[in-house]
């Protein structure tokens, strides 16, 4: 570059014409370019070459957001298929999964449903050995008892027991009472299976801030 050196810039030609030629500019034949000016003179010949570094930063530049827009695409269609297989894949364990013998039929034990309600029994309270008052009559059987309480019971969370013939506390739980058509009840589980039949047990419910409330079952 040395060996042309043109610092009056003589007989240069404009600098779009430079920067035509350093971008292969379409729009100009190779003959309209100064290219045996550009070999032949060194401040013509450095502007070439910048324009040509430029462009390749630009270049470079396009390149790399090409390569990451690409990478991009490819990772997203990647999840995109990964996801799509999970969603395939998930039903598919689900029915191979090994079927547990009796857990879609239902169990032998399970609880029958049986509604009590309270209201039409008064309870029996410790000091009041008066007429034998109506039991509870409940089957020999394994049973879910939803309990109706009786107006001035609350829904709250109350304290049940259940006392066997022996007088054994065989239940002790607490229960909450929700209130379900404007009466409070709950429901709780009491196994009478292979209880003798014509035996006397007792049902016992205290609220809070309530005394016990004893009912009195006979097992049919
Ligand atoms: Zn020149």
């Amino acid at each position: 570059m040395a060996a042309y050196p043109n610092p009056q810039r003589e007989g240069c030609p404009d600098i779009s014409k430079l920067r035509a030629m350093a971008y292969r500019d379409r729009r100009y034949r190779s003959a309209e370019l100064p290219i045996a000016h550009v070999v032949n003179c060194s401040p013509c010949f450095k502007q070439y070459l910048g324009f040509r570094r430029r462009l390749l930063v630009v270049k470079t530049a396009q390149v790399t957001a090409v390569c990451i827009a690409v990478l991009f695409a490819l990772f997203g269609g990647f999840r995109f298929v990964q996801d799509r297989n999970v969603q395939r894949v998930a039903p598919t364990v689900a029915q191979n999964a090994p079927h547990r013998p009796g857990a879609a039929e239902p169990r032998k034990n399970s609880p029958v449903p049986i509604q009590v309600d309270l209201a039409e029994y008064s309870p029996v309270r410790g000091d009041e050995a008066n007429s034998a008052p109506a039991k509870i009559h409940l089957p020999a059987k394994s049973l879910r008892i939803s309990f109706l309480l009786p107006v001035g019971m609350e829904p709250a969370q109350y304290m049940v027991r259940v006392l066997d013939s022996t007088g054994k506390a065989v239940v002790e739980k607490s229960a909450t009472a929700r209130l379900a058509d404007g009466v409070a009840s709950f429901a709780i589980d009491l196994n009478f299976d292979g209880a003798m039949s014509g035996t006397e047990w007792s049902l016992l419910i205290r609220g809070p801030g309530l005394s016990w409330r004893k009912y009195p079952i006979m097992v049919d």
